[in-house]
């Protein structure tokens, strides 16, 4: 498999963003939810104007998922997920946003609640994981496929199973180093705090489920 690069300035971008903007390395959880909320959200827009689609609230919902053996984080959530093209336009380039996007082309204007615009959220999930893969299908899609990627260095994308449309994002945690721990991503208590802190506002509820203890 050919492993894509990033563009120049995207690389760059990256390797800065992780760095230093968030200070707080916590917020990469704001992050993914607030886009695993925007996704849902625009299934619902979409439901507004398609009668062939409908919006069951109890089907939309946000997973988070702890998983201390493997030393995996998984968000999973029912939104509109991403075709092929998407992953690699939407996760490929940095500060592209997706969201922006979708609000111009459906005219949606202010005081919505998509809250993606500013297309680096997404990248922050770098500072706290060295591998992230999303596998992802997009509503009206019957293929699924795998976007994976250690950061600044490129990524790789392949056809992949999944059954229902949606998208899912798995961190593999960084390992602890001398100066810094990243073991509280994985403990349940401190990531229900961290979303109560950052993601309260969120319209879906947000789960937890715990594969290991
Ligand atoms: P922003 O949210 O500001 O647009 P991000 O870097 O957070 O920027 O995300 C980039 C884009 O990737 C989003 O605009 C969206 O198109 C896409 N994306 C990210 N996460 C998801 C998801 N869970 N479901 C569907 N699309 C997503
Ligand atoms: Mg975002």
């Amino acid at each position: 498999m050919t492993k894509k690069q990033f563009k120049a300035e995207s690389k760059r971008l990256l390797e800065m963003m992780i760095n230093s903007i968030y200070t707080h390395k916590e917020v990469f959880l704001r992050e993914l939810i607030s886009n695993a909320s925007d996704a849902i959200d625009k299934i619902y827009y979409k439901a507004l104007t398609d009668d062939s689609l409908t919006f069951d609230k109890d089907s939309y919902f946000v997973k988070v998922i702890p998983d201390k053996e493997n030393r995996t984080l998984t968000i999973r959530d029912t939104g509109i997920g991403m075709a092929k093209e998407e992953l690699e336009n939407n996760l490929g380039v940095i500060a592209k946003s997706g969201s922006l996007a979708f609000k111009t082309e459906n005219e949606i204007k202010d005081g919505y609640d998509i809250i993606g615009q500013f297309g680096v959220g997404f990248y922050s999930a770098f500072m706290v994981a060295d591998v992230v893969t999303v596998i992802s299908k997009a509503l009206g899609s019957d293929e699924a496929y795998k976007w994976e990627s250690t950061g600044a260095d490129g990524y790789t994308i392949e056809p992949y199973e999944k059954e229902e449309v949606g998208t899912e994002i798995i961190l593999q945690i960084k390992e602890n180093t001398e100066d810094e721990s990243y073991d509280e991503y994985l403990e349940a208590y401190q990531l229900k705090a961290t979303i109560k802190k950052y993601s309260d506002f969120i319209r879906y509820p947000i789960k937890m489920d715990i594969t290991s203890s």
